[in-house]
């Protein structure tokens, strides 16, 4: 762990490795500490690269030790399994000594997403819009609401009840490349410009030839699921439009040589944010995720 205290100023925690099978948020997290010592101006800074390092070694989203999945786990408890521990710890060391908290994931191996700042909704309005003001600051290709159904234990939750802000930051999938990394970085730079904790300008990172940001949202019903057990074939990439009825994939199913393959198509018109991309897929599993301009 990283600590750096420069006096007054803002408060932040950086947590990388909470799942095991996303490395960016690890690597980005060493490369911070590389460069933070010189350029941080005032405040308080910690860098935590692998919250779980059971999980990291062993390149699983949940701690094999007890299968749990440490982001739904929180706040924890001090006389838990490990994973609970661990978040124990977190809730209880580290949560006290920020205000702010950037969680760097990677939406696991299996999908295709684009740089993202993400938030939930929030109950509290105020909350809410700095959040994605500070969600906005990364100035990655996409900033994210995203409303889904499976929130409890989650850090973000922890965070937001003590009234703090939480930003996780995704980037699929599992092929951890150099121009991600960069993007990546530049993107939790971006956030270390805003918060003043350094000096600089912060820009938008080049993504697929784009140089500019959107903010989102998408809820359950914005998830494309599989109709069948099989082979999946991406139609569409990661930012691209469709609209309401375009074929986003193609289900090719394993069941039968003499099955049809299966169009599947966009249910609305919308961005694909997240595209499968591991081809083997089960029924009812999910192949993409699109969503909408937020509504004012
Ligand atoms: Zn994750």
């Amino acid at each position: 762990m990283f600590s750096l205290n420069k006096g007054e100023g803002p408060r932040l925690l950086i947590t990388g490795g909470n799942h095991g099978n996303e490395l960016e948020g690890p690597l980005v997290a060493r490369r911070i500490i590389e460069w933070l010592p010189k350029a941080q101006t005032c405040g308080n800074v910690i860098v935590l690269p692998v919250l779980n390092p059971l999980a990291l070694q062993a390149w699983s989203r949940n701690t094999p030790l007890d299968g749990l999945n440490l982001n739904r786990v929180f706040p924890g408890r001090a006389d838990g399994s490990v994973t609970e521990r661990i978040a124990d710890a977190v809730s209880r060391v580290l949560l006290p000594m920020a205000d702010t908290i950037f969680d760097l994931h990677s939406f696991g191996p299996t999908w295709k997403c684009p740089p993202a700042a993400t938030t939930h909704p929030i109950a509290d309005p105020d909350l809410m819009a700095n959040t994605v003001r500070m969600a906005e600051a990364f100035k990655l290709p996409l900033t994210l609401l995203w409303q889904h159904n499976d929130t409890a234990g989650m850090f973000d939750i922890v965070v937001q009840d003590q009234g703090k802000i939480f930003v996780c930051a995704e980037f699929g999938g599992g092929s951890v490349g150099a121009d991600n990394l960069a993007i990546y970085e530049a993107g939790v730079r971006n956030a270390l410009i805003a918060l003043g904790l350094l000096g600089g300008k912060a820009e938008y990172p080049t993504f697929r030839e784009q140089k500019s940001g959107q903010t989102l949202e998408t809820d359950p019903s914005d998830e494309v699921k599989s109709p069948a057990t099989g082979i999946f074939e991406p139609r569409c990439s990661v930012l691209d439009e469709v609209k309401q009825g375009d074929v986003i994939g193609v289900l090719h199913p394993l069941e039968s040589l003499t099955a049809e393959s299966v169009a599947i198509r966009a249910p609305s018109t919308s961005i694909v944010i997240g595209i499968a991309s591991a081809a083997h897929v089960e029924i009812n599993k999910a192949v993409a995720v699109v969503a909408r301009p937020v509504k004012k």
